[in-house]
């Protein structure tokens, strides 16, 4: 991908960008009122399976409070998501909350959004302005063509950024079909330098979702746009993080972490292929090294997929072969597999 030269902006740690590499977001899915030690240990675990930026609704002043408490604990940038009271993201940018996320068609009057730009230029927290056709300004909604109501929406923000002078923005322009998402993202990638969050909104269930999201932001990638990702899926916040993993992954983008290759069971099968890598799958996602790594289940394309990968495991009936580096390194049997496996994977 030759990616387009986009202004930089800093969320904490993360860059988002310029010729920075895309990053990946998810979506905190539960009421921050109730969040205990549990999500906690759930939101560090989206950050070792490679989320850069997690995103919270705060619709509360308690909400608020609590997400601010969390900031303190946790080392990934976290995004405060504001929708209708712009006191909200006021509160969060005190609070020290590495970017906020506002959807200027209801934040209400033009002083509102001016504030909030104000706060974040005072603190240097950079601005998401989440445009998004499920929620356009009034005066938008009676516009068929959704590209063109997305685009005029952005207008309207960029002139009041650009009257304050105020650069530290993202744009996403988001519509829950792919045709429009491309379109308005290619031309406002022509029009402007901000650089772009991409995704397809409420984008569906997970096998939908992914492909409907894959399909819009291979193109976009294509033409070098996009700064950061979100698959917005029915679906964890783990999935949506590994869809993003892998989406990069399909498109040549990114080769962290793991590639699995893995039979996908046919009469032929003896070898439960299906049941093992669900029992290694975390195992394999934490690996942050790009690793290439064959899950097969006969001895017909076995060989030679498990041959060509880093780490390879063919099963036949009761026993299965371990190949490394193109080399059968040990036979064993099936319920030895797992374990000789990871012992294989952890010593790489
Ligand atoms: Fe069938 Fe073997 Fe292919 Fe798996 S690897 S789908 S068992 S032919």
């Amino acid at each position: 991908m030759n990616k387009k030269d986009t202004l930089t902006v800093n969320a904490g740690k993360v860059k988002i960008g310029g010729k920075n590499r895309i990053t990946i977001q998810t979506m905190w899915k539960k009421s921050l009122e109730n969040f205990d030690e549990s999500d906690l240990k759930e939101i560090k675990r989206l950050e070792a399976f490679g989320c850069d930026l997690l995103r919270f609704s705060v619709p509360n002043q308690l909400s608020a409070e609590i997400l601010a408490g969390i900031k303190k604990d946790i080392k990934m940038p976290l995004v405060a998501d504001i929708h209708f009271d712009h006191k909200l993201a006021l509160e969060c940018i005190q609070n020290g909350i590495d970017k906020i996320r506002i959807n200027p068609g209801n934040i209400g009057a033009e002083w509102k959004v001016r504030e909030v730009l104000s706060a974040a230029a005072d603190n240097n927290v950079p601005i998401r302005i989440g445009i998004n056709t499920g929620s356009l300004p009034k005066e938008l909604l009676d516009i068929n063509d959704k590209a063109e109501a997305m685009l005029l929406a952005s207008e309207n923000e960029i002139e009041i950024l650009e009257k304050m002078g105020f650069k530290n923005a993202v744009f996403s322009l988001k519509s829950s079909g792919s045709e429009d998402t491309v379109r308005a993202n290619r031309i406002f990638s022509q029009r402007y330098d901000y650089p772009l969050h991409l995704g397809i909104t409420e984008a569906g269930p997970l096998t939908a979702g992914l492909v409907k999201t894959s399909i819009a932001l291979s193109k976009l990638f294509d033409e070098g746009i996009g700064d950061t990702i979100r698959v917005s899926l029915s679906d964890s916040p783990l999935n949506e993080v590994i869809a993003g993993r892998e989406i990069l992954r399909a498109c040549g983008i990114s080769d962290y972490g793991v590639n699995i290759v893995s039979c996908p069971k046919c009469g032929r099968s003896t070898f439960d292929t299906h049941g093992f890598l669900s029992s290694v799958y975390e195992e394999l996602y934490l690996i942050k090294k790009p690793i290439k790594i064959a899950v097969m289940g006969c001895v017909v394309n076995g060989p030679g997929e498990s041959a060509d990968a880093d780490i390879g495991i063919t099963g036949s009936g009761t026993k299965a072969v371990i190949f490394k580096d193109g080399k059968i390194i040990a036979k064993v049997d099936e319920n030895k597999c797992k374990e000789e496996f990871l012992k294989i994977l952890n010593g790489l």
